[in-house]
């Protein structure tokens, strides 16, 4: 039974198959932007992309997928924050990198086999803004950023069904003057002193030193490390607009083919009822709710309990629900003899269920139908192998978390306050301080934290 996945352009339910004669199914996942935690809602969007990568592995092979995530590590955003804390952009980024990948490897996700950053890609994002100028598909603004025009691509708002007038309400934008009309998007952004600090970079043909807009770098990327055509492309719904109609149209102007043979969204999570927001409470990160004591695997569980394609409410209550099945799924695991010839089909349900447009709580329900007919027809072969798709392991244990010593602690309210009064030359030497003494403190507009350096 092949793998069948809803593709948002065509709204319906599509098979999964390499077009490629090499066989090898290519697969791009926007990344998340590395100035902050990633939240829980994030990583629902990144876990249901891991059982999709782990469903394509069974069935095609290991070798015969190629899974490309990027990581945002330039936009207003990581600029922001950067200025915030005063300090250089590719020092924000790089520590925000190895937190989500900490995450990562906490929910046990497989990492992907390229994860290019858009500030690694720069060249190739001019190169592509630089034919989009040559076909007419882009101009030059008065203060030399690029902009694509939208009305130059006749399949504009195919993917998210957007009519014109809303187009223009919904991309409506401040500097609405220096552009031919309000609905088109930055290719390229010249540099502004006053909002870049110290970030640019030589633009395309005629155009300033700037840096890229948010949506060629995912062009430019799949591109480089996928080709011009991929098979899958996902992100979660919250980039079905504008982000990846902006991909299609940059893609398909610069490249003459079709961009991606499929798409696919996952839906929003809520936390109590609600949307998350860190001034409802309701706003959690993995390392929140590791530090709370729940165990990575029943954070993985809860996020896979619903259907992708659904929103999911998450709460602190199915948080326990999902800890004691895992923790039943740990003691069944013990009950098996490593292998039994009859086995080999048990645990098909589980997978099938997967095939069937990723449905996971079909597949939760399935695997604990068969877990509790205690029957004595399962091995761990047959179990593992379900297991793998879910990504379930196991074995695994929370991760301990670090906590500041006094003196630490003392030093960051003493630069905190520092910050306060405007003493950025004190604030700045209690910076360093804590940096020799191994700790690093993140600013936020309403707070910081501590975190150990690695080394
Ligand atoms: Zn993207």
């Amino acid at each position: 039974m092949p793998i069948r996945l809803h593709d948002s352009l065509t709204r319906s339910l599509r098979e999964l198959q390499p077009a490629e004669k090499d066989g090898v199914f290519r697969f791009y996942n926007c990344g998340p932007t590395v100035y902050a935690p990633a939240h829980i809602g994030n990583f629902r969007t990144f876990t249901i992309n891991d059982v999709l990568r782990r469903l394509l592995e069974l069935e095609f092979g290991p070798d015969k997928v190629r899974h490309v995530r990027n990581l945002t590590d330039v936009d207003d955003r990581t600029i922001g924050q950067a200025k915030l804390e005063q300090r250089p952009l590719a020092d924000i980024t790089r520590h925000w990198t190895q937190i989500f990948h900490e995450d990562c490897r906490a929910l046990h996700l497989l990492p992907p086999h390229a994860e290019p950053t858009a500030t690694g890609y720069i060249r190739e994002q001019v190169n592509m803004i630089e034919v989009l100028l040559q076909k007419g598909h882009a101009y030059r603004a008065a203060d030399g950023s690029v902009y694509f025009k939208i009305e130059s691509f006749p399949d504009y708002g195919r993917l998210s069904r957007i009519k014109e007038r809303e187009l223009k309400v919904t991309n409506a934008v401040a500097d609405a003057d220096h552009k031919d009309s309000v609905s088109d998007f930055a290719l390229w952004k010249a540099y502004k002193p006053e909002e870049d600090g110290a970030v640019r970079w030589p633009g395309p043909d005629d155009a300033a030193p700037g840096r890229p807009g948010w949506h060629i770098e995912c062009s430019a990327m799949s591109k480089a490390l996928l080709g011009d055509t991929i098979d899958l492309h996902t992100g979660g719904v919250d980039l079905l607009f504008p982000h990846h109609e902006n991909e299609i149209a940059q893609s398909q102007c610069c490249n003459g083919t079709q961009f991606a043979r499929h798409w696919y969204h996952s839906e929003h999570l809520l936390v109590n009822g609600t949307t998350m927001s860190k001034s409802k409470g309701n706003y959690y990160t993995v390392r929140d709710l590791l530090a709370k004591g729940h165990s990575p695997m029943a954070i993985r569980y809860a996020l896979l309990a619903g259907h992708p394609r659904k929103q999911l409410n998450f709460t602190l209550e199915s948080l326990h629900a999902a800890e004691s099945a895992i923790a039943t799924l740990r003691a069944y695991r013990a009950t098996l003899p490593e292998t039994s010839t009859a086995a080999h089909h048990v645990f098909e349900p589980v997978i099938a269920a997967l095939h069937d447009d990723l449905n996971t709580p079909a597949a939760l329900g399935a695997l604990f139908s068969i877990v509790n007919r205690k029957a004595g027809e399962a091995d761990r072969a047959s179990f593992d192998r379900a297991l793998f798709a879910l990504g379930f392991d196991l074995t695994a244990a929370a991760p301990a978390k670090a906590e500041a010593p006094a003196e630490i602690k003392a030093l960051a309210e003493k630069r905190w306050a520092a910050k306060a009064a405007k003493d950025f030359a004190a604030a700045d030497a209690l910076r360093k301080e804590l940096a020799a003494a191994g700790w690093s403190m993140l600013d936020r507009k309403d707070g910081y934290s501590l975190e150990p350096m690695k080394k």
